[in-house]
């Protein structure tokens, strides 16, 4: 049975554990690929452009805007991201279910452009373990961990707008929740080409 691709749009509150999720995903279903973004946020040790993300200049960000490269693009943390129109277009035409990590901004907009899209929201699994989270990852004073958390609580208000969520309490568990909601969309029947 031959089927149509699709996107699938991973969100949720910084340090949520949206990037382990992906790359689990991606690791384990070989019938996915990854959407990487354009961004003017500088790279960070450890990162690879190309690879996490296609670090560009906020003169270059503008070109793909003004020639409407751009399928969906969002200021996050004062830095904009954007994907490509052509990511994704290449991803499902060689039949890949592509999948992206963007804030809610992003999600929302895919949802309205691509109306078979499947939207994951990963929950924590409570306001405390998301706080503990928080400050083991962060080299941040308190000002800054308060900020993220404020913010990090605001985004907790979109979870009803997606199609899933995932508690992301045990990683295999939120994983293996991913997994099976992917296998679930793939059998839709208005994915199907019935000859
Ligand atoms: P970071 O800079 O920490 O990798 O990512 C910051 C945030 O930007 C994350 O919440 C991530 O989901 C979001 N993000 C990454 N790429 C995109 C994108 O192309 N579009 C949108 N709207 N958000 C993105």
């Amino acid at each position: 049975m031959k089927r149509t691709a699709f996107p699938i749009v991973i969100s949720g509150p910084s340090g949520v554990g949206k990037t382990s999720i992906c790359r689990r995903l991606l690791a384990e279903d070989s019938a996915t690929t990854y959407s990487i973004s354009a961004t003017t946020r500088p790279i960070r040790p450890g990162e690879t452009t190309g690879q996490d993300y296609e670090f560009v200049s906020e003169a270059t960000f503008d070109a793909l805007t003004m020639m409407g490269q751009l399928a969906e693009w969002a200021v996050v943390h004062g830095h904009r991201y954007g994907t490509r129109k052509s990511v994704i277009d290449e991803a499902v035409s060689s039949g890949l279910d592509v999948v992206m990590d963007l804030d809610v901004q992003g999600g929302m907009s895919i949802k309205r452009l691509y109306a078979d899209s499947v939207l994951i929201f990963v929950l924590p699994p409570s306001p405390e373990a998301l706080e503990s989270r928080l400050r083991k990852r962060a080299t941040d004073d308190e000002q800054v961990i308060k900020t993220r958390l404020k913010n990090s609580l605001e985004e907790l208000k979109w979870a009803p707008k997606y199609d899933y969520v995932v508690v992301n309490d045990v990683l295999d568990d939120a994983v293996r929740n991913a997994k099976t909601i992917v296998a679930a969309e793939r059998l839709r029947t208005s994915r199907i080409a019935f000859e």
